[in-house]
């Protein structure tokens, strides 16, 4: 059977989340037997996401988990919560095969961690859904660099193309790899991690935990084709909205 592509997204509230999530359904709703893992930065779920996931026409699963306030600082990690609650419903959901009716059976599945502003070619999902246990790939527009990715020797990894902290151990963008679902259901300890982690080095810290550099598959082609983009999107100027409301209807943006 052709594994399922379970992509994690962390997403949170401002004004183009809706703009955002509709780019992302509008490539994803073109994936074959991809399952979307949609995990809000909140205290609730939101009616917005909730109403735009119903509408969506992908299979989606719809989670939520607020990140603590300390935590909300730029130059901090961000969504290392809403990751992780991610894993977690996937290793529920698997656990104790047989005992409940409505689970997947079958544990075939790889495992992304798709941001909500990065734009995504379809053949990225081609090429990731061959992963037996983690893969990864060039991402484009990151890194203070036109792009990123694993130097391929051999079939190997050897080193990694990089203008930024080359001293990563995977000098690699959250969007540059994918996990086997056997590997996260594998290594049951396996998360995203705030305490000691320093900028940049999320994707380090959760890798070398499942895998070492020179185990890792590479795609597209050797490393050599960016499928991905690390885009992100312009604050947008709202200098002009009224303090108080001034339309006659109320409108969800
Ligand atoms: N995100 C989040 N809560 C936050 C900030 C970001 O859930 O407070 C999500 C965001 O929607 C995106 C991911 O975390 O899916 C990475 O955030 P961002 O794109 O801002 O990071 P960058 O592109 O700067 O690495
Ligand atoms: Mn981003």
């Amino acid at each position: 059977t052709v594994p399922v592509i379970y992509a994690i997204t962390p997403t949170y509230s401002r004004p183009v989340q809706k703009a955002e999530l509709t780019r992302l359904a509008n490539t994803f709703r073109q994936v074959p037997r991809l399952h979307w893992i949609v995990v809000e930065d909140s205290v609730h779920p939101t009616e917005l996401v909730s109403r735009f996931l119903a509408g969506a026409g992908v299979t989606s699963t719809h989670l939520y988990v607020p990140t603590p306030r300390r935590y909300k600082r730029t130059g901090l990690p961000r969504a290392t919560e809403q990751r992780n609650a991610g894993l977690a419903w996937l290793r529920q959901e698997y656990q104790r095969p047989g005992l409940r009716t409505a689970q997947p059976q079958d544990p075939t599945g790889v495992v992304f961690f798709a941001d909500d502003d990065n734009t995504y070619s379809l053949e990225l999902f081609q090429e990731m859904r061959t992963t037996q246990k983690v893969s990864v790939w060039p991402v484009g527009l990151v890194g203070g660099r036109r792009y990123e990715r694993p130097v391929v020797e051999n079939g190997k990894v050897v080193s990694w193309y990089t203008g930024w902290r080359a001293d990563r151990p995977f000098a690699i963008d959250m969007a540059g790899f994918a996990v086997s679902l056997q590997v996260i259901l594998s290594s049951p300890k396996a998360v995203f991690k705030r305490r000691g982690s320093q900028p940049g080095m999320q994707e380090s810290d959760f890798l070398k935990q499942i895998t070492k550099v020179n185990e890792l598959e590479p795609k597209a082609n050797n490393c050599t084709k960016v499928l991905v983009w690390h885009t992100r999107t312009e604050k947008v100027n709202l200098a002009n909205e009224p303090k108080h409301p001034q339309d006659t209807i109320k409108i969800e943006v």
